[in-house]
C-alpha cells in the first residue's frame, strides 16, 4: 500500500507577504486587464487622486474573470461615481479623524481600548473612511504606543486591547512584539483583540513568525477578520484560518452590508456559511459609514433589515451576523433593531 508521506501533506512554504505586498496591483487598467476586462476602456476611473488603488495580485485572482459586477472588483476599483456628492456623507463619517490621528487610543466602550497601530493598509477598500485620510499612514510609532500604554496602565477597568487601525497586521511581526511587550505587566488585560483583513487579503501574512508571536502571548485572543463576500475566501485563507485558530485564536468575521457587493440574501447566506466553514463565525454586518465618496453603496435602514429577517429565516442563528451602524457618542454599536422602523 502506498502512504502519502508526512511532508508530502504539508502545504508549500508561504511566499514572502512582504514582497506580495510591494508586487499588489496598484493601476486601474491593469486590475481591468488581469480581471479579464481589459478591453473595456469605459470602466477605467477618470482619476483616483487623494485614494490610490491597491490591490493584493492573491484577492484579484479570487474575482470572476470578464466580469464588471464581480463583487470583489467592486470593492477595489475606482470608480467615477465616487466624485458625485451625497448628502449626508462627510469627510469624517464616525468623528474619529481627531483621535485617530492624535495618540491613537480610542476609548469609547466599557473596558475596551482601541489602539490604531497602523494606518496601513494591504488594500485599498472604496467604501472605508480611510480614503479621507492619507496622513494614517504615518500613525504607527513607538513613542506614541508609550503614550497609548500608559493610558491603558492608569485604566484597570480596562479588560481587552483591540489592536486595529489600518490594518495592525501590516505592522512587522517584531512591531507587534515590541508592542504586547509592554502588555506584560499590565494584570488587568486578559483579552487581545486584533481587527485585520490581511488574512483574507493577503493570507501568506500568517506566517510562521507571526503564529509564534501569537501563540505565545498569555492572553486570551480574538482576530475579528473582514471579508465582505464568500467568494474572498479560497484555500490560502482557509490555511492562513486554520494557522489562526492553531495559534489559539477565536475567528469572527465583520462585514459591511455593501450595494451591488453583499445586499442579497443569497450572497449573505453563502458568506455566512463560508466563513463558518473557514473555522470563522460572523459578528457584525455594519451599516456603511457615511463617507464621502462611498453613497453609492449604500443599503437602505429597510432593506438591510428585510434582508436580516429573511436570513434569520435561513440560517442557523449562529451564523446571523448583528446589524450594527456606528454613531458618534454612542455607547456600543447601535444595533439596527425592526421596531426602530
Ligand atoms: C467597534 C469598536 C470597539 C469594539 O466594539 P465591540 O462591540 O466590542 O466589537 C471598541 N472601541 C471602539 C472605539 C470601536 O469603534
Ligand atoms: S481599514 Fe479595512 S476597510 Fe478600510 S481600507 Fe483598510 S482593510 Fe479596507
Amino acid at each position: 500500500m502506498i502512504t502519502a508521506s508526512p511532508s508530502s501533506r504539508l502545504s508549500p512554504p508561504l511566499r514572502d507577504w512582504r514582497e506580495l505586498w510591494r508586487e499588489s496591483i496598484t493601476d486601474a487598467a491593469e486590475l481591468l486587464e488581469a480581471a479579464g476586462l481589459g478591453g473595456r476602456t469605459d470602466l477605467l476611473p477618470p482619476d483616483d487622486a487623494g485614494f490610490p488603488l491597491r490591490v493584493p495580485r492573491g484577492f484579484v485572482a479570487r474575482m470572476r474573470q470578464g466580469d464588471p459586477a464581480d463583487p470583489l472588483l467592486l470593492q477595489v476599483l475606482p470608480r467615477a461615481v465616487e466624485h458625485e456628492a451625497a448628502e449626508g456623507y462627510a469627510v469624517d463619517a464616525v468623528g474619529d479623524m481627531a483621535a485617530r490621528a492624535g495618540h491613537g487610543v480610542l476609548h469609547k466602550y466599557d473596558g475596551r481600548a482601541l489602539l490604531i497601530a497602523s494606518g496601513s493598509c494591504a488594500v485599498n477598500c472604496r467604501y472605508c473612511f480611510r480614503r479621507h485620510f492619507p496622513y494614517a499612514e504615518d500613525i504607527a510609532a513607538a513613542a506614541q504606543w508609550r503614550e497609548a500604554l500608559a493610558h491603558v496602565r492608569a485604566d484597570t477597568s480596562i479588560r481587552e486591547l483591540i489592536l486595529s487601525g489600518g490594518d495592525p497586521l501590516s505592522l512587522a511581526t517584531h512591531k507587534l512584539e515590541e508592542l504586547t511587550r509592554g502588555l506584560a505587566d499590565l494584570p488587568h488585560v486578559i483579552r487581545l483583540r486584533i481587527h485585520t483583513r490581511l488574512p483574507v487579503v493577503l493570507p501568506e501574512r500568517i506566517d510562521e513568525a507571526f503564529t509564534g508571536w501569537l501563540a505565545g502571548l498569555p492572553l486570551q485572543k480574538v482576530v475579528v477578520l473582514h471579508a465582505n463576500h464568500a467568494n474572498e475566501f479560497d484555500a490560502g485563507v482557509d490555511a492562513a484560518c486554520a494557522r489562526l485558530r492553531g495559534a489559539g485564536a477565536t475567528l469572527l468575521n465583520q462585514a459591511v452590508l455593501l450595494r451591488g457587493v453583499n445586499d442579497d440574501v443569497a450572497a449573505l447566506a453563502a458568506l455566512g456559511e463560508r466563513a463558518f466553514a473557514a473555522g470563522v463565525l460572523p459578528y457584525y454586518l455594519h451599516q456603511l459609514d457615511k463617507v464621502q465618496g462611498a453613497a453609492h453603496f449604500e443599503v437602505d435602514d429597510d432593506r438591510a433589515l428585510w434582508l436580516m429577517e429573511a436570513l434569520r429565516a435561513r440560517l442557523p442563528g449562529y451564523l446571523v451576523p448583528r446589524l450594527v451602524r456606528e454613531l458618534q457618542g454612542d455607547p456600543a454599536k447601535r444595533p439596527i433593531a425592526d421596531f426602530a422602523r
